[in-house]
């Protein structure tokens, strides 16, 4: 990839992702795989008034020894170390960025068992942090080839060809690959604004989902729930693009609001295994049976995980015929291939889904019907041919999807 080009991604990156200001300290997370560009990364943080950046270097093949080596018991709890690096993370960094690049194999052979009991286990001392920094600091998502991750997408191709197309391909999905990379995402996220304003002033209660591969599910909105893509906002109002690429406009439904049975339109990659032609039967919100041609035992595990996992975290809205849909790659990871159509999430919610969440405690987020739940795992339900009604408190209808695009 032509570094003037990568140059303008890094800059999209920190200018538009994070938007970086005079005087911020920025926390960066990335693999080992494109040193150069991370580079160009910290470059452009400082460039853009950062005061301090810090790169926290990883390399999958060393977690994955960890994860086979470590006890259950040494994995279950935090060392003193790790305590002390969320704590000053939560404390000193106002911006956090996460570089992409792993191996979506990279972590086979792992025991998942063992990885799901550590991770039940240390979730209660990491989710204080996490709550500390929620809505606190500016972060972003995105991604970077790393060479096995390149020859998964693209196995026909010799790795460093591969690498190149993977470049290609990740700047498409983020509308990274034109001549003014920053002015295409105003253009894009002015678009998610006029969307969502007008979704949010309809005044839904449900949306019904029906497909012909027998998706036939309706979803309780809340009351004060809200419809929002592309730009948040951090609670002093500074603006983010949290993902990048992303093409959604989503909301957090009613916890213990869905009825009927929604059909998977791709595969699901969760724990390093494919969860593949599977359906969800929902009673009074919660998951009541999985059915699945590959991997069922996997899938009713990751419902079952805790109270929140066998309901809906997220309904996101994302035409058909999205870039990434369009351009037919298989990303093997959810930052790109969640992107690619409508989906659900089961598992936790979104407070900033909630109107005036800041002024609630989690307690009363939880009560006004905000899921909560260790985990969050997207899965795709939209088809060429799906239709989502919104149907207000006074059982008037709006077509909000038709043949698997907006209606409006
Ligand atoms: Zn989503």
């Amino acid at each position: 990839m032509r570094k003037a080009q990568l140059k303008k991604y890094a800059k999209l990156i920190v200018k538009t992702g994070l938007n970086v200001k005079k005087g911020q300290t920025v926390f960066v997370a990335a693999g080992l795989d494109q040193p150069d560009f991370i580079t160009m990364v910290v470059e452009e943080c400082y460039k853009a008034g950062a005061s301090e950046v810090f790169v926290e270097w990883s390399h999958q093949p060393v977690s994955k020894l960890n994860a086979q080596y470590r006890t259950l018991e040494s994995l279950s709890h935090l060392t003193p170390w790790e305590k002390a690096k969320w704590e000053f993370k939560a404390n000193n960094y106002s911006c956090r960025l996460f570089i992409e690049s792993s191996d979506p194999d990279g972590m086979n052979g792992v025991d998942q068992e063992k990885m799901s009991k550590a991770r039940q286990a240390t979730y209660p001392e990491i989710k204080p942090f996490r709550q500390q920094m929620e809505n606190r600091h500016q972060w972003c998502i995105a991604a970077v080839p790393g060479k096995a991750w390149a020859k998964k997408v693209f196995p026909s191709l010799s790795e460093s060809k591969a690498v190149e197309a993977m470049w290609q391909a990740i700047l498409h999905a983020s509308r990274a690959d034109s001549k003014n990379p920053i002015k295409a995402w105003k253009e894009h996220n002015s678009d998610f604004r006029a969307r969502c304003d007008y979704l949010n002033g309809l005044g839904l209660k449900y949306l019904e989902y029906k497909s012909a591969n027998g998706t036939d599910l309706t979803v309780e909105l809340l009351p004060d729930g809200v419809f929002t893509g592309g730009i948040e906002k951090t609670l002093k109002g500074r603006a983010f693009n949290p993902n990048i690429p992303t093409e959604e406009v989503f909301t957090s439904p009613k916890a213990g609001g869905a009825e009927g049975i929604v059909y998977s339109s791709k595969p699901l990659s969760y724990m390093g295994e494919l969860i593949d032609n599977f359906s969800l039967r929902f009673e009074n919100g919660k998951v009541v049976e999985v059915k699945a041609e590959q991997g069922e035992a996997l899938l009713q595990k990751m419902v079952s995980m805790d109270e929140g996992a066998g309901k809906l975290g997220e309904c996101a809205l994302i035409p058909y015929d999205s870039p990434i849909n369009q351009s037919g790659v298989l990303f093997y990871n959810t930052l790109f291939d969640e992107n690619a159509c409508c989906h659900f999430a089961v598992g936790h919610g979104f407070n900033e889904c909630l109107k005036g969440f800041e002024k609630m405690t989690d307690e009363e987020i939880k009560a006004r019907g905000i899921n909560d739940s260790m985990i969050h795992v997207d899965f795709m339900i939209g088809t060429a041919d799906m239709s989502i009604v919104g149907i207000k408190e006074n059982g008037e209808r709006v077509q909000i999807f038709k043949n698997g695009g907006w209606a409006f």
